[in-house]
């Protein structure tokens, strides 16, 4: 039998193996996208489409801001179901200690160029009229969006195939060789590049990964539009989802375009069980009718859950392996792969190019985690 050669494989057909398949078959490369299972199917199917700008370090702002950029230059071209919305975040203040953190958050922002808003409690208020009394101020990013994401990396997958990719779907990689992939059935597959972009399953392809899964549980309610207006987050979400070793809520909400509310999130290390845990669910509801008292009263659909891909800096690995000379890596995006999934795949293709990158890639290499391994 001849053996198919191609010159890039991409593994897995989540929001970053799709967005980088994408680019690299708009780039005229032969693509593979293999995928064990339905397109968008694991993290991004679970999680919740906000895209954000985020500031726990410099790089991580320059990868969430250079991605949102990306995903307002694309915001025509994106079909209607992928639903992008730009509602805009707010930052929720409790307390002096939560407003001084979004006056530092003000800061930040400002001096690099993002569009902020401090509010005052009244100014909060009007914008969300059913948050509880008490509260403030916040800090508002309009420039923030969500999109529905399992439609985001079709798009993509549709993308990367109207320019030729091959997309083998439902069948599992088994494993990664010197010149390709073997999948479960057998046949093996060779290319230039191989990309292990396999989310939070990224590790079991490749040894030394330390790409750990970190749980999440998400609600969705019925139909209550203009119950909210923003994606709202509180302040103290930035203590508790820090933490690298507890179990975490934190209150987290989003408008659908539907009407409906998606509630967050949690967040547990060291679980492989993909079952709803009730007493988290409970802690991250009570959390939420904390800030919202009304929410009690609407009723709630579905809950479910999805694993985030966790490195140990919180920042994804994008680009070649230390050992591996045609494996790149595109994954270890936490909890920001939605949002970083466009300039995932622009830096992944230049470094595959050889080109050089719109924001300097060194902080995301695997060569810092993957040397030592
Ligand atoms: C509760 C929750 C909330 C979140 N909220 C947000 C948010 O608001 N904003 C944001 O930016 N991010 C958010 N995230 C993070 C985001 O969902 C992920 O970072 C992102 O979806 C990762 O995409 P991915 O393509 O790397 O992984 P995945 O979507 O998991 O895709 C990996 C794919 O690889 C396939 N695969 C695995 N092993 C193999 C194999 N051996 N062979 C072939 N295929 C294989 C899987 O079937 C899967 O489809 C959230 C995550 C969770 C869990």
């Amino acid at each position: 039998m001849t053996r198919k050669i191609y010159d890039a494989i991409v593994i897995g057909g989540g929001i970053v193996g799709a967005a980088c398949a994408a680019e690299c078959a708009l780039e005229g490369l032969n693509v593979a996208i293999v995928e064990a299972g339905i397109i968008g199917g694991g993290a991004t199917a679970a999680g919740m489409g906000h895209l954000v700008v985020m500031d726990d370090s410099e790089a991580q702002f320059a990868l969430t801001r250079y991605s949102q950029q990306l995903w307002n230059e694309m915001s025509d071209a994106l079909p209607r179901e992928v639903e992008h919305d730009a509602c805009g975040t707010i930052w929720i203040a409790a307390d002096e200690e939560e407003m001084a953190e979004a006056r530092r958050k003000e800061q930040f922002y400002s001096e690099r160029g993002v569009l902020v808003e401090v509010l005052d409690a009244h100014s909060l208020y009007e914008a969300e009229p059913n948050l509880r009394s008490g509260l403030i101020g916040g800090l508002r990013v309009p420039g923030d969006s969500v999109i529905y994401p399992p439609c985001a990396a079709q798009f993509f997958v549709d993308q990367a195939r109207t320019k030729g990719a091959e997309l083998f779907l439902g069948v599992r990689v088994e494993s990664i060789t010197e010149d390709g992939v073997r999948l479960h059935d057998g046949t093996s597959l060779s290319a230039g590049v191989i990309v292990n972009s396999a989310g939070s399953w990224s590790a079991a392809l490749t040894r030394g990964l330390e790409v750990k899964k970190r749980k999440g549980h998400l609600v969705i309610t019925d139909r209550y539009p203009g119950f909210v207006r923003h994606q709202l987050v509180e302040l103290g979400y930035l203590k508790s989802a820090h933490s690298l070793t507890a179990d975490s809520v934190a209150f987290n909400i989003q408008p659908r375009g539907t009407g409906q509310l998606l509630i967050g999130s949690s967040r547990q290390y060291n679980v492989d069980d993909s079952s709803v845990d009730t007493s988290i669910l409970s802690r991250m509801l009570a959390r939420a009718i904390k800030y919202l008292p009304g929410l009690g009263k609407l009723s709630s659909l579905r809950a479910w859950t999805g694993f985030r891909a966790a490195t140990p800096d919180k920042l994804p690995l994008i680009g070649p392996h230390a050992d591996h000379k045609r494996l790149y890596l595109a994954t270890g995006h936490e909890g920001l792969g939605i949002t970083t999934s466009l300039g995932t795949a622009k830096l992944l293709l230049a470094q595959i190019m050889n080109r050089e990158t719109a924001i300097p890639v060194a902080p995301y290499l695997p060569a810092r985690v993957t040397q030592h391994a």
